[in-house]
């Protein structure tokens, strides 16, 4: 009997989105493959925060498919999957650790041990009793990721976490999403306008524009010798079209 393939980690086909007449998300087809961290890359408007928004089940697609870990019924693949699309929200005067397990309330059951091991993944386990009112964007921002790792997913996706964060809060959420990867086993799919950053630490690449998919593959073959992801970026992407980093 020949062995079967394992099926990639999230497998989009075709999918499409319109807000009014214009359409946003233009017969996207990705492919993640389980263990990447799969930088989903695109300029202002691209069509990005869309795209996850349908594949977290957070708005309808009009056409196409989402399957995850090989499932396509809507909620067995979203089982395996977690993430933020948008500043994470959390009661300002309950501590980090009480957030949690209100948010877990409204999940399946979660041991009080996993919440305070997530604190801890997220280098929060210091501060876990304190009020979300003390915490920095960065901290919340980790709150945010435990907050996504609460049904323990396999694949995670976050739409810019280091937006905003200081070189030193940056360097915490990148080596936490390494730490994620290669320590828990996740796949990571992460949007960012960072290139420096993505070139670092994604295996894999998708870069869209004006809601279709410009180019897919891995890091080191989209990049040229001698250039960086920046200028492989700019190079697919038409300035004519808007082809901008923040
Ligand atoms: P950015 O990098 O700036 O965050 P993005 O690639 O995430 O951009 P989207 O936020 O997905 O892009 O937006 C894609 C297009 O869809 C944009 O033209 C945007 O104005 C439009 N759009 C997004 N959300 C809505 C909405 N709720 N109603 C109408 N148009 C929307």
């Amino acid at each position: 009997m020949s062995e079967q393939a394992s099926p990639p980690a999230l497998q989009v086909a075709g999918l499409t989105r319109s807000y009014g007449r214009k359409q946003v998300v233009r017969d996207l087809d990705l492919r993640v493959e389980p263990g990447d961290i799969y930088g989903f890359l695109g300029p202002n408007g691209a069509g990005k925060t869309t795209t996850m928004r349908m594949i977290l089940g957070l708005i309808r697609s009009d056409s196409g498919t989402v399957s995850i870990f090989g499932e396509s019924d809507p909620v067995a693949a979203r089982r395996h999957l977690g993430g933020i699309v948008e500043s994470p929200r959390f009661y300002p005067y309950l501590s980090g650790r009480d957030n949690l397990r209100v948010l877990a309330a409204y999940g399946p059951p979660v041991a009080p041990s996993r919440i305070d091991e997530l604190l801890s993944l997220v280098s929060l386990g210091d501060r876990g009793r304190d009020q979300v009112k003390t915490y920095s964007l960065g901290m919340k921002q980790r709150l945010g990721i435990a907050q996504a790792l609460l049904t323990s997913p396999k694949l995670l996706m976050l739409d810019e976490p280091v937006n905003g964060l200081d070189p030193a809060g940056m360097k915490q959420v990148r080596d936490l999403i390494r730490t994620l990867r290669d320590e828990e086993g996740l796949t990571v799919f992460v949007s960012s306008h960072l290139l420096r950053d993505v070139e670092a630490l994604c295996d894999r690449i998708g870069i869209i524009q004006d809601g279709r998919k410009i180019i897919e593959g891995r890091t080191a073959e989209l990049v040229e010798d001698g250039e960086t992801l920046e200028d492989a970026f700019l190079r697919h992407t038409a300035p004519a079209a808007g082809g901008q980093i923040r």
